[in-house]
């Protein structure tokens, strides 16, 4: 059996047995990973504390056959303790480890931006002021660009002509000029649309001047546009408060 190193955020576990879980962990080296961590329930425990879901760990796995085993885990970054006692820092963060589990398709394929993405974005909830739904928003719409499904705010996503355009298709993948537009499309406020752009490109002081109203705007806009990219609806996204 061969050991290796890596860095990971512990995305979500399972019970295993009387004492074992499953972790799932999204690695900086293998991406998406399941491991068996053994006797992780029982009190006395190595390691159990360090694997609960957010936690940013450096890991010490054991190749298995069809699951890898976790034998040691150190923390890099508390993020569960500092994210689990915020209502909503908690429920935006569910919504990004399960999202970052749902983009990244295949098991040990390197996913190295998804996981700098995801990094990222707990750290700046935890580390700085910005507001969490925010930094969702921001997430969300950069693990889709890295995923492949990236949305164009400015520029029309059918035809290329410059925008900024008024129309608004999640289907289209982003905004359409009066040529392309189709029905059904949503028609956000300009300042909406910027907004988008700011998340898009992590451009924290144009999206500090923000109104409460686009922001609400744009996270709607962000939704739609994530959950026509996925097969069905994230779960976890009806717990944020939208
Ligand atoms: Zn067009």
């Amino acid at each position: 059996m061969g050991l290796y190193r890596d860095e990971a955020i512990v995305l979500r576990t399972q019970k295993l047995g009387e004492a074992d879980r499953i972790v799932t962990l999204l690695t900086r080296g293998s991406g998406r990973v399941r491991a068996v961590a053994k006797g992780v329930r029982r009190t006395t425990s190595r390691f159990g504390s360090r694997l609960e879901p957010f936690t940013h760990v450096d890991l010490q796995l054991a190749e298995g056959r069809s699951l890898d085993v976790v034998t040691q885990a150190e923390t890099l970054s508390p993020f569960a303790g500092r994210i689990g006692s915020d209502y909503e820092r908690y429920t935006a963060g569910t919504v990004m480890l399960e999202t970052a589990e749902r983009l990244v398709v295949e098991d040990k394929q390197p996913a190295l931006q998804q996981f700098l993405l995801l990094v990222g974005a707990l750290r700046a909830m935890c580390e700085t002021g910005r507001p969490p739904a925010q930094v969702l928003d921001s997430f969300l719409l950069r693990s889709l660009a890295v995923s492949g499904y990236a949305p164009s705010f400015d520029a029309c996503a059918r035809c290329g002509l410059e925008g900024p355009h008024r129309a608004f298709s999640p289907a289209a993948g982003g905004m359409l000029c009066p040529g392309c537009k189709v029905p059904g499309t949503a028609s956000p406020a300009r300042e909406t649309v910027a907004l988008l752009g700011a998340l898009l490109a992590g451009d924290w002081d144009a999206v500090a001047t923000t109104d409460l109203r686009h922001r609400r705007e744009a996270t709607t806009l962000v939704s739609a546009y994530l959950s026509w990219h996925l097969e069905r609806g994230l779960k976890s996204l009806a717990h944020v408060e939208r």
